[in-house]
Formats: structure tokens, sequence, C-alpha cells
């Protein structure tokens, strides 16, 4: 049979392109739901909560006066001058607004990062587990992800000796996503200082995904930013997104900070393909960045019961180890004990665990990371109760 798409001819890049696992997952997920099976949903990675009410406001008014028009493919001003406000009063990092491009979220940023900044053949370091979309952004680029392997007896924590281990002729960048999705582990300030040091001395980009920094649990060292900052100037690049910290995920908006020449040449990539994220969602996104911040910190603490409540209930499943998140809103247990011929791989559990417990998770397979399950607590409380109870009936019945 011919496969479909072929008289199409699509292109060799469209052919190796799969569709992100996570969202695969939560397609399944959705089409059970609307078929009437009462599915719990811990495959999704985006805030349960809605955009807070003066984002919106915000938003609804840029529309109603008439704010319908063009923005600049580096985005409005306002709003590159206000995220690097942010970051200056956060964490102490000093970029200029024009050193910022806005994007349609963050992945978008790093989209457009990887394809500014990657020849073909160059490599990009991957810590694993990484979040789907890094290698597929640098092979899009044409570039080559080289992944490092995070291992659960370290608490899945980047040593910096192994990513000095990766290093070749053709590194060109490192991506460091800090807290971790899917393992919610943290990058601490030595680390950081180390990784700077590295960069300085064999001339490579330090990425950082900032996509969580908002949703951390323990100690932060913000500080770190700003020395990393000084001593990589021209190398150090963070990617960052109200999706998560707002709970924006439809609004699509995302920034770069770094160089301005790579601030540019974001822009001008935007320039030839979106433009720029739809202008009434930037002042949407100006509002949640310069308006009240307190809903912030109180999210980060209700998302810190659902972590005590989430990870308390896996660990205390015999079988299962589970390092705890120190960040982000995911846990990811190893579920190797209960895998056997009958259901030899992580995808072929979560896909079971769906089917007979109607409980949609996404398995390791799509992080790089086969043997665990990534399970989202971007989920009311009462829920991750029910549903974690639903994972101890089903792998204890395995
Ligand atoms: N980076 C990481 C690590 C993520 O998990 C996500 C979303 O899941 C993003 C970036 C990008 O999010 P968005 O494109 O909604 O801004």
């Amino acid at each position: 049979m011919t496969p479909p798409g072929s008289a199409l001819g699509l292109s060799r890049r469209a052919r190796a392109m799969p569709l992100s696992a996570t969202i695969k997952v939560s397609q399944a997920a959705a089409a059970l739901r609307a078929s009437g099976v009462p599915v719990l949903d811990f495959s999704v990675g985006e805030p349960d909560q809605d955009t807070p009410t003066h984002v919106v406001a915000a938003g609804a008014r840029a529309l109603a006066e008439g704010r319908t028009r063009y923005a600049p493919p580096a985005g409005i001003p306002e709003l590159r001058a206000a995220v690097a406000a942010r970051y200056r009063e956060d964490v102490g990092l000093d970029f200029a607004a024009e050193e910022v491009a806005i994007s349609c979220g963050g992945k978008q940023a790093l989209f457009n990062v990887c394809q500014m900044l990657l020849d073909p053949g160059d490599e990009v370091i991957v810590p694993t587990p990484h979040w789907p979309t890094f290698p597929e952004a640098v092979r899009l680029a044409g570039g080559r992800p080289v992944f490092v392997t995070c291992r659960e007896r370290d608490g899945f924590e980047l040593r910096v000796a192994s990513i000095r281990r990766a290093l070749g002729p053709r590194t060109r960048a490192l991506i460091v996503n800090s807290p971790n999705n899917p393992t919610g582990a943290v990058v601490d300030a030595d680390q950081w200082l180390a990784l700077g040091r590295l960069a300085q001395k064999r001339g490579f980009t330090l990425i950082y995904d900032d996509t969580y920094a908002k949703l951390s649990y323990g100690r932060t060292s913000t500080e770190v930013f700003a020395a990393l900052r000084r001593t990589i100037p021209g190398r150090f690049v963070v990617l960052g997104t109200a999706s998560k910290t707002y709970c924006m995920t439809g609004w699509r908006i995302g920034w770069t900070l770094g160089p301005r020449a790579l601030a540019e040449a974001c822009a001008a990539l935007a320039s030839h393909s979106t433009q720029s994220p739809a202008t009434f969602a930037q002042y949407g996104a100006l509002a949640a960045l310069t308006g009240p911040q307190h809903g912030v910190a109180e999210r980060a603490a209700e998302y810190r019961r659902r972590r005590d409540l989430i990870y308390g209930a896996v660990v205390a499943i015999r079988g299962v180890s589970c390092v705890e998140p120190a960040g982000a809103f995911y846990v990811f247990p190893n579920v190797k004990r209960f895998l056997s011929s009958r259901v030899p791989t992580s995808l072929a559990l979560a896909s079971r665990l769906l089917a007979d417990q109607q409980i949609a998770s996404v398995p390791g397979e799509g992080f790089g990371a086969p043997g665990y399950l990534r399970i989202s607590f971007a989920r009311p409380l009462a829920e991750l109760e029910v549903g974690a109870d639903r994972i101890r009936r089903f792998l204890e019945g395995l």
C-alpha cells in the first residue's frame, strides 16, 4: 500500500518529524473523553487555573481599543521592556529591551534561536530526560542533538563532568532546562557557575530554558544568573514564556533574552514567518508582567501541596522509585519493575493505564528515558488523590 502523503511528496524534514509525544497522549485522552469515558488527564503540561482576570481584561481592552494591527517582529516595545524589567527585578539579570525578542510561546523562542545559531552539523548538548521539543528544534535547524544522561541515582541532576565529556569541535550550544521537564530537577548555583566557566573556555552558547523558574519548591539561587551573564555575556541566552507562570498557554507569548544580534536575527526570522504573536495577546502579557505578582507565588504554593500529595502517593507504591521534584509540575516515577513480556515498555504500560484505569500519563520514551512515566500534577488535589489510587491499583495488579 502506498503510504499516505507519498503522492504529495512530503519533505524529508516532514517525514522525520514526529508529533510531540505529550500532544499525542493528550489527543488520545481527549478523544476517549469525547466518547464519554471519564479520563483523568495527567498528561497535560499546562496550569489548570484560568488566566488571571486583569490579564484577560488587558487583552480585551487592547482589542476594544483597536490594537488589532501588525506588531513589530521583535514584539511591541512596551512588552520587550517589561520582560527586561521583570528579569532585572526578579533575578538581577540586566538585559536591555533591544536584547529581548518576543515570540509565539517558548516553543517558537527555541525554534528561532536554533535556526539563527546553528549551521548544518553543529552539535547541541541536550541533557536527558529532556522535553521532547529540544532535539526536534535542533534537528529542524540542521543540527545534531548530543544526549547526556542525567541519572536517577544522582537525583537526575546535571553533572558538569558528563557535559565536559560530550563536548567536541562541533559543539555549538548546551540547552539547560531548570527546573526540568519531566524530572523536576533543579541545577544548583555551583553547577551553573561551572557550566558558565566551561562555556567560556570551550566557546559554546549556554541556552537556559526557564519555563518553570517560578515553580521551584526549594532554595533558589537567582543571583547566579547575573554572575553567569558577566562570565559569558555573548554566550548566555534565556528562553522564557508566559504560559506556565501566568496561566497563558493559549495566548502564545514567549521570549528570548540574549545578545542584541541574536534578538535581531530572531526578529528577522519572525518577519518572514509568524511576524509576531497576536498584538492583543502581547498587551495581555504586558499586564501579566507589570501587574501584581502575588498570584505567581500563590499558585506555586498550591503546586507544592499537589507535589507533596502525588509524590508521597507514588513512592508509597511498592516497586516504584521516584526522585522528589524540586520544581515544575511533574513527577517522573521509575516503573521498570512492572515491565514484563505482557507489558514490555513504559509506552505499553501507559497505554494499559489509559485503557484499564482511564488515566492519561506520558511514557518516558517521549523524553528519551524509557521505563518511566510522566505524571503532571497541574490538576486539582481531589483529582490527584483519585488518580494516585487508581495508579496504585493498576500497578499492583500487573
Ligand atoms: N520549555 C519547556 C521545558 C516546556 O515544558 C514548555 C512547554 O511545555 C515550553 C518550553 C514552551 O511552552 P510554550 O510554547 O507554551 O511557551
